[in-house]
Order: C-alpha cells, then sequence, then structure tokens
C-alpha cells in the first residue's frame, strides 16, 4: 500500500493559492527588471545583441517553483542547472553547501537569473553567486521562493522574494524530507513523529 502524504502535515504555511498569486507577481517584476519593452508606444525597439535571459535554477528543490515561474515569464529564457546540496538524506540542518558536478560553460556575457528555493544560512546562495560571477555574465540577479527569518552570516544580495516565512524545516512545493514530500502542492510543515 502507498501511503497518501497529508497525514504528515503539522500545518499549512503557505496554500497554493498563495504561491500562484505570488508567482505571477515575481514574474511580472522579473520581467519589467529584465527589460521587457515593445509595447509601451506601439513600436518594437530593436533587438538587443543579446535578447534572452539565462535561468540557473538550484537543484533539486526549485523544480516546483521554476516550472511555474517560468510560464508565467514572457522574455526568451533557456536554462542552465546547477546542482547544489547541503541537505543530504535525513537531515534538516544544513552540512555546508557542496557542488555535485559541473558549472553551466556559456554564461560570459548572459543575463543570468538565479533561481532557488529557500534562502536559510544564505551559503549556498553565496557559492553559487560566487561561480557564476566567475564566468563573467553580462548581469546578474537572484530569486529565492523563501526566505527564513534567520540571523545570517553569508548575505548574498537577493533581487526577488516569494515569501518570509518563520526558521522552521519545511516541505512541499519542491522541498523535500529524505527525498519525500516534493509533490505537495503546499508549503508545510511535517509532524514531529515523521523525523523520529
Ligand atoms: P542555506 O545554504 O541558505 O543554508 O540553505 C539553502 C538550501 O538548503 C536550500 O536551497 C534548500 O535546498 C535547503 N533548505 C534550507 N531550509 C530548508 C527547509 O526548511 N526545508 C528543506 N527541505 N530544505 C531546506
Ligand atoms: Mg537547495
Amino acid at each position: 500500500m502507498i501511503l497518501p502524504m497529508e497525514r504528515h502535515i503539522a500545518r499549512v504555511l503557505i496554500h497554493r493559492d498563495a504561491i500562484a498569486r505570488r508567482v505571477c507577481e515575481l514574474a511580472d517584476q522579473i520581467a519589467d527588471d529584465f527589460g521587457r519593452h515593445g509595447d509601451e508606444a506601439g513600436v518594437a525597439p530593436p533587438l538587443p545583441a543579446r535578447p534572452d535571459i539565462t535561468i540557473v535554477p538550484i537543484l533539486t528543490g526549485s523544480i516546483v517553483f521554476l516550472a511555474d515561474l517560468i510560464r508565467q515569464l514572457p522574455l526568451m529564457a533557456r536554462l542552465r542547472f546547477l546542482t547544489i546540496e547541503s541537505y543530504p538524506g535525513k537531515s534538516t540542518t544544513s552540512r555546508g553547501p557542496i557542488i555535485d558536478g559541473e558549472l553551466p560553460a556559456d554564461l560570459a556575457g548572459a543575463s543570468v537569473l538565479i533561481v532557488d528555493d529557500v534562502l536559510d544560512s544564505g551559503r549556498t546562495l553565496q557559492l553559487a553567486q560566487q561561480k557564476i560571477l566567475e564566468r563573467q555574465p553580462a548581469q546578474m540577479r537572484t530569486c529565492v521562493m523563501l526566505r527564513k527569518d534567520v540571523p545570517t552570516a553569508a548575505k548574498p544580495a537577493v533581487d526577488y522574494i516569494g515569501f518570509d516565512i518563520p526558521d522552521e524545516f519545511v516541505v512541499g512545493y519542491g522541498l523535500d524530507y529524505d527525498g519525500y514530500y516534493r509533490n505537495l502542492p503546499d508549503v508545510v510543515t511535517l509532524r514531529s513523529e515523521v523525523f523520529a
């Protein structure tokens, strides 16, 4: 028998409807900032040299957010994935970020948007930003779905934040515990028995 997940939920922190609304707002803001032009005066401006953005999602937690966000984004966009792990297996505290595999090679001169799930200690995004900057993009902005209310030493610049949440371990909407719960549509906390 396959177990349903709902009985493991302690509290729904952010409902799917609120997420959907916020994703639209973020996409609008991102499109404006990366230079959505054209319709204002009814004339199309000349195309810039690189009329596209390169989205760098941090795997794996960002996948659901990414899928929703890119479908609201009316920009020419390509995806270049970056895997950074800091919560292996059953851990609910960070062991420090490690890049798994190669950094995308073709970021020089690109307009980069980094997309991640949660900003916690900030070390994951700090590492990602550092590595991407070494590739000399034309511009780099960062978007996270959630920001935890924690005092942090690492303070990566973050341009877009979906929601501020308390310092609790959350799952759902792409976020996992031990590989599970990514497919929950809401952002939730889990009952303590789950961790026992
Ligand atoms: P940081 O490096 O900022 O401490 O942690 C960021 C990464 O840790 C996120 O990309 C995410 O993968 C993971 N993370 C941080 N907080 C949580 C959480 O509450 N739940 C889950 N599932 N992952 C988290
Ligand atoms: Mg992550």
